[in-house]
Protein backbone atom coordinates (compact mmCIF):
# COMPACT_ATOMS: atom_id res chain seq x y z
CA UNK A 1 0.00 0.00 0.00
CA UNK A 2 2.73 2.04 0.95
CA UNK A 3 5.01 1.60 -2.27
CA UNK A 4 1.65 2.23 -4.24
CA UNK A 5 1.04 5.63 -3.05
CA UNK A 6 4.93 6.28 -3.04
CA UNK A 7 4.79 5.81 -7.03
CA UNK A 8 2.11 8.07 -7.38
CA UNK A 9 4.85 11.00 -6.85
CA UNK A 10 7.05 9.61 -9.86
CA UNK A 11 10.56 8.88 -7.64
CA UNK A 12 13.15 7.33 -9.83
CA UNK A 13 12.37 3.59 -9.18
CA UNK A 14 15.94 2.77 -8.16
CA UNK A 15 16.58 5.63 -5.80
CA UNK A 16 18.68 4.71 -2.15
CA UNK A 17 16.52 7.74 -1.03
CA UNK A 18 12.76 5.98 -2.39
CA UNK A 19 11.52 4.01 0.92
CA UNK A 20 9.44 1.51 -1.99
CA UNK A 21 12.96 0.62 -3.23
CA UNK A 22 14.34 0.32 -0.31
CA UNK A 23 11.47 -1.37 1.15
CA UNK A 24 12.15 -3.92 -1.99
CA UNK A 25 14.87 -5.01 -1.52
CA UNK A 26 14.14 -5.84 2.39
CA UNK A 27 11.35 -7.83 1.15
CA UNK A 28 12.47 -11.30 -0.01
CA UNK A 29 10.82 -13.40 -3.07
CA UNK A 30 9.73 -16.44 -1.23
CA UNK A 31 11.13 -19.42 -2.47
CA UNK A 32 9.38 -22.97 -1.88
CA UNK A 33 10.92 -26.45 -2.73
CA UNK A 34 10.24 -30.10 -2.33
CA UNK A 35 11.87 -30.54 0.83
CA UNK A 36 10.15 -27.48 1.94
CA UNK A 37 6.81 -28.88 0.50
CA UNK A 38 7.89 -32.02 2.31
CA UNK A 39 8.16 -30.26 5.63
CA UNK A 40 4.55 -28.90 4.64
CA UNK A 41 3.46 -32.54 4.12
CA UNK A 42 4.68 -33.89 7.21
CA UNK A 43 3.78 -30.60 9.73
CA UNK A 44 2.00 -27.52 8.23
CA UNK A 45 2.82 -25.95 12.04
CA UNK A 46 6.53 -26.67 11.60
CA UNK A 47 6.66 -25.22 8.18
CA UNK A 48 4.74 -22.36 8.77
CA UNK A 49 7.56 -22.09 11.37
CA UNK A 50 9.97 -22.50 9.79
CA UNK A 51 9.28 -19.28 7.54
CA UNK A 52 8.60 -17.31 10.41
CA UNK A 53 11.96 -17.53 12.19
CA UNK A 54 11.65 -20.70 14.00
CA UNK A 55 13.20 -23.52 12.28
CA UNK A 56 13.11 -27.06 13.34
CA UNK A 57 15.83 -28.80 14.75
CA UNK A 58 18.11 -30.64 13.01
CA UNK A 59 19.47 -33.75 14.10
CA UNK A 60 23.12 -35.03 13.14
CA UNK A 61 22.93 -35.70 9.46
CA UNK A 62 24.90 -38.19 7.95
CA UNK A 63 27.36 -36.74 5.40
CA UNK A 64 27.82 -40.16 3.74
CA UNK A 65 24.46 -40.20 1.62
CA UNK A 66 25.49 -36.41 -0.32
CA UNK A 67 29.20 -37.92 -0.58
CA UNK A 68 27.56 -40.52 -2.40
CA UNK A 69 25.31 -38.41 -4.58
CA UNK A 70 27.90 -36.33 -5.55
CA UNK A 71 30.20 -38.89 -6.92
CA UNK A 72 27.27 -40.79 -8.74
CA UNK A 73 26.95 -37.20 -10.47
CA UNK A 74 30.20 -37.37 -11.44
CA UNK A 75 29.73 -41.36 -12.33
CA UNK A 76 26.48 -40.18 -15.12
CA UNK A 77 28.20 -37.27 -16.01
CA UNK A 78 30.89 -39.39 -17.24
CA UNK A 79 28.54 -41.69 -19.67
CA UNK A 80 27.14 -38.29 -20.69
CA UNK A 81 30.08 -37.33 -22.12
CA UNK A 82 31.13 -40.57 -23.99
CA UNK A 83 27.21 -40.67 -24.95
CA UNK A 84 26.45 -43.85 -23.60
CA UNK A 85 24.23 -44.49 -20.39
CA UNK A 86 25.92 -46.60 -17.28
CA UNK A 87 24.91 -50.29 -16.93
CA UNK A 88 22.25 -49.69 -14.14
CA UNK A 89 19.81 -47.71 -16.20
CA UNK A 90 20.71 -49.32 -19.75
CA UNK A 91 17.17 -51.15 -19.59
CA UNK A 92 15.34 -47.97 -19.69
CA UNK A 93 16.20 -47.63 -23.89
CA UNK A 94 16.81 -44.12 -22.85
CA UNK A 95 19.68 -41.22 -23.09
CA UNK A 96 21.09 -39.30 -21.01
CA UNK A 97 20.15 -35.26 -21.06
CA UNK A 98 22.89 -33.41 -22.48
CA UNK A 99 20.87 -29.79 -22.70
CA UNK A 100 22.69 -26.99 -21.85
CA UNK A 101 20.21 -26.34 -18.82
CA UNK A 102 21.81 -29.58 -17.28
CA UNK A 103 24.36 -26.96 -14.62
CA UNK A 104 21.38 -25.09 -13.28
CA UNK A 105 18.91 -28.07 -13.18
CA UNK A 106 21.16 -29.17 -11.07
CA UNK A 107 22.43 -26.97 -8.94
CA UNK A 108 21.22 -26.72 -5.16
CA UNK A 109 21.33 -23.03 -5.88
CA UNK A 110 19.27 -22.51 -8.89
CA UNK A 111 17.38 -25.69 -9.70
CA UNK A 112 14.14 -25.82 -12.35
CA UNK A 113 12.28 -23.03 -11.33
CA UNK A 114 9.25 -21.55 -11.79
CA UNK A 115 7.44 -18.43 -10.19
CA UNK A 116 3.49 -18.41 -9.59
CA UNK A 117 2.47 -15.08 -10.86
CA UNK A 118 -0.47 -14.70 -9.17
CA UNK A 119 0.97 -15.15 -5.40
CA UNK A 120 4.79 -14.50 -6.96
CA UNK A 121 6.17 -17.54 -4.88
CA UNK A 122 9.22 -19.61 -6.59
CA UNK A 123 9.00 -23.07 -6.50
CA UNK A 124 12.46 -24.48 -7.50
CA UNK A 125 13.90 -28.27 -7.06
CA UNK A 126 17.27 -29.19 -7.96
CA UNK A 127 17.54 -32.71 -10.10
CA UNK A 128 20.05 -35.40 -9.93
CA UNK A 129 19.90 -36.54 -13.33
CA UNK A 130 17.46 -35.94 -17.02
CA UNK A 131 17.01 -38.54 -19.69
CA UNK A 132 15.72 -38.56 -22.94
CA UNK A 133 13.57 -41.01 -24.67
CA UNK A 134 11.66 -39.90 -27.93
CA UNK A 135 11.70 -36.54 -27.24
CA UNK A 136 10.84 -36.57 -23.73
CA UNK A 137 12.27 -35.97 -20.61
CA UNK A 138 12.72 -38.02 -17.98
CA UNK A 139 13.98 -37.23 -14.35
CA UNK A 140 15.90 -39.74 -12.71
CA UNK A 141 16.76 -39.36 -8.87
CA UNK A 142 19.56 -41.25 -6.60
CA UNK A 143 18.85 -42.51 -3.18
CA UNK A 144 21.11 -43.95 -0.78
CA UNK A 145 20.23 -46.10 1.90
CA UNK A 146 21.72 -48.61 4.59
CA UNK A 147 19.40 -51.68 3.99
CA UNK A 148 17.19 -53.05 0.77
CA UNK A 149 13.91 -51.54 -0.03
CA UNK A 150 11.14 -52.26 1.56
CA UNK A 151 7.78 -52.30 -0.36
CA UNK A 152 6.60 -48.36 0.04
CA UNK A 153 10.42 -46.73 0.82
CA UNK A 154 9.46 -45.32 -2.74
CA UNK A 155 6.59 -43.80 -1.60
CA UNK A 156 8.82 -41.00 0.67
CA UNK A 157 9.62 -39.73 -2.65
CA UNK A 158 6.74 -38.77 -4.81
CA UNK A 159 5.69 -35.49 -3.70
CA UNK A 160 9.53 -34.65 -5.16
CA UNK A 161 8.85 -36.37 -8.19
CA UNK A 162 5.42 -35.06 -9.13
CA UNK A 163 7.10 -31.19 -8.08
CA UNK A 164 9.70 -32.01 -10.72
CA UNK A 165 7.78 -33.19 -13.44
CA UNK A 166 5.36 -30.23 -12.48
CA UNK A 167 8.33 -27.69 -12.85
CA UNK A 168 9.28 -28.62 -16.24
CA UNK A 169 5.42 -28.73 -17.69
CA UNK A 170 5.78 -25.26 -16.14
CA UNK A 171 9.15 -24.47 -17.83
CA UNK A 172 6.99 -26.03 -21.17
CA UNK A 173 9.03 -29.18 -21.40
CA UNK A 174 7.68 -32.27 -22.92
CA UNK A 175 8.57 -34.43 -20.05
CA UNK A 176 6.72 -38.30 -19.53
CA UNK A 177 4.38 -38.84 -16.97
CA UNK A 178 6.24 -40.97 -15.15
CA UNK A 179 10.20 -40.67 -13.06
CA UNK A 180 12.77 -42.96 -11.69
CA UNK A 181 14.49 -43.13 -8.13
CA UNK A 182 17.30 -45.46 -8.49
CA UNK A 183 18.60 -46.86 -4.95
CA UNK A 184 21.63 -47.46 -3.99
CA UNK A 185 22.47 -49.88 -1.09
CA UNK A 186 25.90 -51.20 0.28
CA UNK A 187 26.67 -55.19 0.32
CA UNK A 188 29.75 -57.08 1.17
CA UNK A 189 31.09 -59.02 -1.56
CA UNK A 190 34.16 -61.41 -1.03
CA UNK A 191 36.37 -63.36 -3.98
CA UNK A 192 38.71 -65.66 -2.47
CA UNK A 193 40.14 -63.89 0.40
CA UNK A 194 39.29 -60.71 -0.69
CA UNK A 195 36.03 -58.99 0.39
CA UNK A 196 34.58 -55.58 -0.40
CA UNK A 197 31.55 -53.30 -0.59
CA UNK A 198 29.72 -53.36 -3.46
CA UNK A 199 26.23 -51.56 -4.13
CA UNK A 200 23.50 -52.60 -5.15
CA UNK A 201 21.02 -50.76 -7.62
CA UNK A 202 17.16 -50.99 -7.81
CA UNK A 203 15.29 -48.83 -10.30
CA UNK A 204 11.48 -47.86 -9.29
CA UNK A 205 9.38 -46.72 -11.80
CA UNK A 206 6.76 -44.13 -10.64
CA UNK A 207 3.87 -42.30 -12.12
CA UNK A 208 4.22 -38.28 -11.88
CA UNK A 209 1.08 -36.33 -10.77
CA UNK A 210 1.83 -32.63 -11.78
CA UNK A 211 -1.88 -31.93 -10.37
CA UNK A 212 -0.89 -33.08 -7.20
CA UNK A 213 2.19 -30.72 -7.10
CA UNK A 214 0.46 -27.77 -7.85
CA UNK A 215 -2.21 -28.53 -4.83
CA UNK A 216 0.53 -29.10 -2.48
CA UNK A 217 2.35 -25.37 -3.45
CA UNK A 218 -0.90 -23.90 -3.71
CA UNK A 219 -2.01 -25.25 0.09
CA UNK A 220 2.09 -24.49 1.62
CA UNK A 221 1.57 -21.07 0.11
CA UNK A 222 -2.17 -20.72 1.92
CA UNK A 223 -0.55 -21.74 5.11
CA UNK A 224 1.90 -19.49 5.10
CA UNK A 225 -0.58 -16.25 5.22
CA UNK A 226 -2.75 -17.82 7.35
CA UNK A 227 -2.61 -18.12 11.21
CA UNK A 228 0.11 -20.68 12.75
CA UNK A 229 -1.43 -24.23 12.24
CA UNK A 230 -1.74 -26.30 15.24
CA UNK A 231 0.71 -29.03 16.34
CA UNK A 232 0.53 -32.52 15.36
CA UNK A 233 -0.19 -35.48 17.93
CA UNK A 234 2.93 -36.60 19.08
CA UNK A 235 5.58 -34.93 17.67
CA UNK A 236 9.26 -35.94 18.92
CA UNK A 237 10.53 -31.69 18.33
CA UNK A 238 7.69 -30.30 19.25
CA UNK A 239 9.04 -29.94 23.32
CA UNK A 240 11.77 -28.03 21.12
CA UNK A 241 9.45 -25.83 18.83
CA UNK A 242 6.82 -24.31 21.69
S1 LIG B 1 4.30 -30.82 15.85
FE1 LIG B 1 5.62 -29.08 16.33
S2 LIG B 1 7.74 -29.64 16.24
FE2 LIG B 1 6.45 -31.29 15.43
S3 LIG B 1 6.69 -31.07 13.31
FE3 LIG B 1 4.88 -29.96 13.96
S4 LIG B 1 5.47 -27.88 14.60
FE4 LIG B 1 7.27 -29.12 14.22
Amino acid sequence: MYCEEFSKHNFPIRNAYNPCFLYKRMEKQLKLSPSSLNVFLDCPRCFWNQFNGKKRPSGIFPSLPNGIDNILKHYFEHFRKKGIVPPEIEELGAKMYVGPEMKDWQSNFRGIQWTDSKTGVMLRGAVDEMLIKEGKLIVLDFKTRGFPLKDDTHEHYRNQLDTYNFLLKKNNRKVENYGYLLFYHPKQACKGKKCYIEFNTDLVKMKANPSQAEKVFRDAVACLRGKEPKAKDGCEWCTYSQ
